[in-house]
This record gives structure tokens, C-alpha cells and sequence, in this order.
């Protein structure tokens, strides 16, 4: 018998935007307590040859008009209503399907033996009338939509595997360690439950900017139990940075290290053995860079431009994934007082605001920035500029770095509800933290978030 090839892992994270729509939908289109049926139609990621990743792009709950018979031993679709779906979203836009379907009781659900037949025959269906051969992913929920079990079917109908499912932020499992091992580094955070310093362990993060903000936000998030990490930036260390880049040193500017490489040091640190980070020294419209980036579970910019920003953010809305905005600016007043601010944005998940319709940053300048940043680049690289631009104290950044960190640890333990983004703005010397109220952010038919 051959060895047969170990198969990647399979997630399907649903955006939590998106699951509060769909299970309020889901929800509504029942009158008492029969199943309901709902699909979600996603997008194939190959992350790696070990992680695959399905990511919702649309999703449909029938009303009850679409259904021939609906009751609590089951359901049938109207044909016509039916044949639309798969043209749409299958033959049109070459989506794979998830089939979710309710179970009338309460509890951890299991798939019947009506769910294999009928889901069989359903998978080979799709395979066999679909040039792109969508595959079959299935969920059957409890009646309370709080307990649910997945799985992805082969195209001939003939098996099926377990995958992963998530409808928080991260697709990280929740389950704590069975306690084997006792770090005392973290004996400080127990506090905050050993399920979300193992989610930290787990977490991979992409970091874009590892200068005066990304710096301190890796020396934070790393000393929280962050370990992996992917780092992007193209620039190298040089004098003007150190009076704001921790640990870094007269040597490391006069050997211009390049920053991803003083950060990955700042990480090995902290963790002799145990951390992967893998140190991109490029820019992140390189598109290895983006690659990388596409695989985080997180992503982080702490740049000093929007053209940056916005790359980042249609990453980020491409392939689902968390982002974090962290940034300061100091203006000196013609009366020589500075006023100075930083900024934290966390776009929502699955949909609602974004960078761009937020406006947190202007596309206008995002565009004459990568045109004048090529210039100044090559510029700087053979020596005709130096490298002072605007205003930067450590002080400042480890304000704006350590705000983003407590969100971050917040988004995984659940202390503060992030799920329709946040935008916050500090003032200093008035003191003052700046909310934005998410409710305004969005603009309707976004051309980058579609909101
Ligand atoms: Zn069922
Ligand atoms: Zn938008």
C-alpha cells in the first residue's frame, strides 16, 4: 500500500461581521424551531501545503418562499431558486459551497444519516456539473446556532473529513493546554486564561514597518507570547532612527542592518528557541512580500505613509484577515508648541468601514506616495537625501504600540468588543483619547470593501 500523503489542514473562518449577519438571517427565516437552511460561498486559499483556507465571499439564506416543503424534519428548494444560486455564485464567480442546515434541538449536533445521503449525492452533483469541480463543505448547527460540527466532502461523494471552524477574529483553536508544561514567563498573565496565552503562542503576525512604531510593537507583543512572526520592511537602520528603536545600537546603523533583521533580533531575545520569524527585507508591493503577508493571522502596519496603508488594507480585505493601523504625527505650531497625536484603527472583519471609506487614510496622497516614494527610495539608497523626515519621539510610538498591543490582547480574550471596528485618536499634551463612532466610518458601495 502507498504511504498516502498527509493532507493540508482545512479552515473555514467566517468574518464575525459576517456570522452576525448570516445567523441573524438564518434566525429570521424560521418561524418556531424546524431547520433552516442557509450557504455561504467562498474563495479557495492555499496557504501552504499544510493550510488551506476557505473564506466567504457571499452568503444566502432562502426565505421561506424558496422552499417546496420546510418543516422540522426537513427541507426542500424550490428548483428555480436553486439553479440561480449555482449560476451565480458557482458557474460565474467559481466558488466553492458550504451547506449549513439547522438541527431542531439543543446541543452539540451530529450530522444524521439523511445529512450523509442527502450531502453525498450533493457533493457529486456539484463535482460533476461544474467545470471548476466546487467542492462540498457542510455544517449542521444546533437550533441555538451556538453549537455546530464541519466538514468537507470529497467530489465523489464517497467521504468526508473534519476541518477547522471559526467565527471570531482569529482561526485559532480555543481549547487550553493540557498543562504539561508550566512557563513561568507567563506566570504574570495567567489572569487572563491559558487559552489565550496558547492562541498568542499560536498566533503568526505580519508586521509592515519595523522602525520607530513596529519596533516597540514587536518588543511588546513578542514579550506578550507572540513567537511568529513575518516581517516586512525595506529599509536599513541608521542614526536618525535610534533615538526611538529599543536595544538598537551605534553598530547596528554604522553596519545598516536592515530593520526587519534588528526586529527578528529583538524576538530571538526574547525567545532563544521556539519563535519563527521570517524577515522580508522588501517592500510590501513586492508581491513575495504580500504572499507572506496573505498567510498571517494577523496584520499589522506601522508605516509612515498611506500608500503602504492602503496596500495593507486591500490585503487584508482580499484574504480576510484582522488588520491593525498604528501611527503618530507631531506638527509643530507656527508658535514653535508641538501638538502630538497617535492613532489606532482596527477595520471591522468581513465587511461595514475600511481604511479607504473611513477615510483614516486619503487615496490622493496614497497615490502621489508610491509614485515620489520609488524616487525618493532610489534617492536615498545612493546618498542624495537624508534620511530626516518628520518629527518622531520613542515616547510617543510606545503610546500608539502599546494601545494597539492591549486591543490586540483584547480582541483574543474578549475584553473589549472590537467587531464593528475601532478608530482611536490620543492628543497629547490635552490628554484626550478621540473615538470615532464606527457607525459613520462606512460609506455605502465602498469600491474596496464593498460596504
Ligand atoms: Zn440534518
Ligand atoms: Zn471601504
Amino acid at each position: 500500500m502507498n504511504n498516502p500523503k498527509k493532507s493540508p489542514q482545512i479552515f473555514l473562518h467566517i468574518p464575525p461581521q459576517v456570522w452576525h449577519q448570516f445567523s441573524h438571517a438564518m434566525m429570521n427565516a424560521r418561524t418556531t424551531n424546524e431547520e433552516v437552511i442557509g450557504f455561504l460561498f467562498c474563495k479557495r486559499h492555499q496557504v501552504s501545503k499544510q493550510k488551506v483556507r476557505y473564506l466567504p465571499q457571499s452568503w444566502v439564506v432562502p426565505s421561506p418562499d424558496c422552499y417546496e416543503r420546510q418543516s422540522a424534519s426537513g427541507l426542500v428548494m424550490k428548483q428555480q431558486f436553486h439553479q440561480y444560486l449555482l449560476q451565480t455564485f458557482l458557474e460565474k464567480e467559481k466558488l466553492d459551497v458550504v451547506h449549513i442546515h439547522t438541527h431542531a434541538e439543543r446541543g452539540q449536533p451530529e450530522f444524521s444519516g439523511v445529512d450523509d445521503l442527502y450531502e453525498s449525492e450533493y457533493a457529486r452533483f456539484l463535482s460533476s456539473n461544474f467545470k471548476k469541480k466546487p467542492r462540498l463543505i457542510s455544517g449542521v448547527f444546533d437550533e441555538t446556532l451556538q453549537h455546530s460540527q464541519f466538514r468537507i466532502w470529497d467530489r465523489k461523494g464517497k467521504s468526508f473529513e473534519r476541518i477547522n471552524y471559526s467565527q471570531s477574529w482569529f482561526e485559532l483553536s480555543q481549547e487550553a493546554n493540557s498543562g504539561n508544561e508550566t512557563n513561568l514567563m507567563f506566570a504574570r498573565q495567567q489572569a487572563f486564561g491559558e487559552g489565550v496565552q496558547k492562541q498568542l503562542g499560536e498566533l503568526t503576525v505580519a508586521l509592515i514597518g519595523c522602525g520607530g512604531i513596529g519596533a516597540i510593537f514587536a518588543e511588546l507583543l513578542g514579550r506578550l507570547g507572540v513567537k511568529k512572526w513575518i516581517l516586512i520592511d525595506r529599509d536599513r537602520l541608521e542614526s536618525v532612527n535610534l533615538n526611538r528603536l529599543p536595544a538598537a545600537t551605534q553598530d547596528m546603523a554604522t553596519q545598516q542592518w536592515y530593520k526587519v533583521h534588528y526586529v527578528k533580533h529583538l524576538i530571538k531575545r526574547i525567545y532563544a528557541t521556539g519563535s519563527c520569524v521570517k524577515a522580508i527585507p522588501a517592500s510590501i508591493t513586492d508581491e513575495s512580500a504580500k504572499q507572506a503577508v496573505a498567510a498571517a493571522d494577523l496584520i499589522v502596519v506601522a508605516t509612515d505613509n498611506h500608500s503602504s496603508r492602503q496596500v495593507a488594507q486591500e490585503l487584508a480585505l482580499a484574504y480576510m484577515r484582522p488588520l491593525v493601523c498604528l501611527g503618530t504625527h507631531i506638527d509643530i505650531k507656527p508658535d514653535n508648541t508641538p501638538r502630538m497625536y497617535c492613532r489606532v484603527t482596527v477595520p471591522p472583519l468581513g465587511g461595514g468601514w475600511c481604511l479607504m471609506c473611513g477615510n483614516i487614510i486619503n487615496l490622493h496622497r496614497a497615490a502621489l506616495e508610491s509614485a515620489a516614494d520609488e524616487i525618493n527610495h532610489l534617492a536615498t539608497r545612493v546618498g542624495y537625501v537624508e534620511g530626516i523626515s518628520d518629527p518622531a519621539v520613542f515616547w510617543l510610538n510606545s503610546l500608539c504600540a502599546s494601545t494597539g498591543v492591549g486591543i490586540i490582547h483584547s480582541m483574543l480574550s474578549g475584553f473589549l468588543d472590537v467587531d464593528n471596528g475601532l478608530d482611536w485618536i490620543y492628543e497629547f499634551p490635552e490628554s484626550n483619547w478621540l473615538k470615532t463612532n464606527p457607525d459613520y466610518l462606512g460609506t455605502c458601495g465602498c469600491y474596496f470593501c464593498g460596504s
